[in-house]
């Protein structure tokens, strides 16, 4: 039986800018999520964007689910399983390779 893993709810943000990495906190409690590491093959930008990215996605994954239950039956068509596919990524399911 697998667990169903969730993150925290989030709203998340990119709280500041370490000396090597663009620091992911919670909003709520300021509580730490992630870093996203400055490395030498990515620029300063990429690095930020990513860390953007990271941060937006409890907000994109529930902004996905929001699309797909408003859109009719799952599966209904191939936009909403390709959404599907990516929320099942985003939960840590064994999903099929997407083609965006
Ligand atoms: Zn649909």
């Amino acid at each position: 039986m697998r667990i169903e893993i969730e993150p925290c709810p989030g709203p998340w943000h990119v709280s500041h800018e370490s000396l090597s990495a663009f620091v992911i906190v919670d909003t709520k409690d300021g509580h730490p999520v992630a870093e996203v590491l400055r490395w030498d093959g990515a620029s300063r930008t990429e690095s930020e964007a990513n860390a953007h990215l990271i941060a937006a996605s409890p907000e994109m994954l529930v902004a996905l689910q929001v699309l797909v239950a408003h859109h009719g039956e799952s599966g209904a068509c191939e936009n909403c399983k390709y959404a599907e596919t990516v929320i099942a990524r985003a939960k840590g399911r064994k999903a099929p390779q997407v083609q965006g």
